[in-house]
């Protein structure tokens, strides 16, 4: 066994879900939001699958913007993270990304640094939600310090939704109300959406839209599946079968004795676990498809391997590709089973696993 898991990447799957991105946001621009390593699927490969076809991009911090620039990214970067230091925020203008201000140090920080050239700058509002973001109330006096500062452009003012994946959390509501307040009157173009809200808050859509895990074919609701929406999966989590054993009745399975057969069983241990990035968690009964089927995770999941019960796939034999997520089985039901959500099940894919784009 060299490396059976594997995470193959469907770029058309990708391209399909941005065309969704602008079905549902017909009129907006669009950054689509690549931190994370473009959520666990690559952001290098991603972004540059998606460069001539988005408005922007948006990251995190300052090194997932040098990565894209390093793999030839052109687009626009919007750097939602803020800066920490006079030499990030001078990497940033370097890298010709857009910074974002979400704390008044990033003002101060901003005076203290010689720039050479003109950098735009995103303001964050915080409506509600209470991590990053300036108090909305205070973004008048924000946008005159900025508008005061010497090759500062401030191109856009942003807000994010605590609850967008609630339909009608009344959070939502005020988050809006007090987002359209505060910017009543100012020409400056706005963004307030994620993937959850462009698809259920057409009104809350404005000049840009920021999808993330609608993207990777993922849907943002914990009650309804990818497929509903028309997204399609872009990474799908494969490995093999490398042993399959006979066990009684009576006998336990894997660390901690946590499952007895209670049948004679044929049980199938598939070539990925915990250090591949399969989430511990997930429970005995935790699907997996062999050959077309589904059958259940039985035992705990140790680093390297997980057992599986193969009395629903009785012809299965080593070698078999087993498949844990993507096409064919939905990653929100695994989420959902392992008490998680599949943005986190993305991301956490290590680097052990090869991985292949199509
Ligand atoms: C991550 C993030 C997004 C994307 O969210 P999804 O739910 O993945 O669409 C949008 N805006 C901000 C500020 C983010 O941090």
């Amino acid at each position: 066994m060299i490396r059976a898991a594997l995470a193959r990447f469907n770029l058309a799957a990708l391209t399909h879900n941005l065309r969704r991105v602008r079905t549902y946001a017909p009129h907006a621009k669009l950054l689509c939001v690549v931190k994370a390593d473009a959520y666990g699927h690559g952001a290098s490969k991603i972004a540059r699958a998606l460069n001539e076809l988005t408005d922007g991009f948006a990251v995190a911090m300052a090194h997932e913007a040098r990565v894209l620039r390093e793999h030839g990214v052109t687009a626009p970067i919007l750097v939602m993270g803020g800066f920490l230091s006079s030499e990030e925020l001078a990497f940033l203008a370097y890298a010709d990304a857009t910074l974002t201000v979400h704390q008044p140090y990033h003002v101060t920080l901003l005076k203290e640094t010689q720039l050479t050239k003109p950098v735009n700058t995103w303001i964050k509002v915080d409506t509600g939600m209470h991590r990053l973001g300036i108090p909305y109330t205070q973004l008048r006096d924000i946008i005159e310090a900025l508008r005061s500062i010497p090759h500062v452009r401030v191109t856009g003012i942003m807000t994010h939704f605590a609850c967008a994946d609630e339909v009608n959390h009344t959070l939502t509501a005020q988050q809006i109300q007090r987002f359209d307040q505060i910017t009543f009157g100012l020409d400056l173009p706005q963004s307030l959406s994620n993937s959850a809200a462009i698809i259920t808050l057409p009104h809350a859509q404005r000049d840009w839209v920021r999808p993330g895990i609608m993207l990777y074919g993922i849907s943002p609701f914990m009650d309804r599946r990818a497929a509903e929406l028309d997204l399609k999966p872009v990474m799908t989590l494969t490995s093999q079968l490398i042993a399959v054993n006979s066990v009684r009745a009576g006998e336990t399975i894997g660390y901690g004795a946590a499952w007895t057969c209670t049948n004679d069983t044929r049980v199938g241990v598939v070539g990925l676990g915990y250090g591949d990035g399969y989430p511990r968690h997930a429970p005995s009964g935790t699907p997996v498809l062999i050959g077309g089927r589904r059958v259940p995770l039985i035992g705990r999941v140790s680093m390297d391997a997980i057992c599986v019960d193969l009395h629903a796939a009785p012809e299965a034999n080593p070698g078999d590709t087993v498949t844990l997520w993507g096409e064919g089985l939905p990653i929100e039901e695994i989420a959902s089973a392992a008490g998680t959500i599949g943005y986190e099940l993305t991301c956490k894919i290590t680097s052990r696993v090869k991985r292949e784009y199509i």
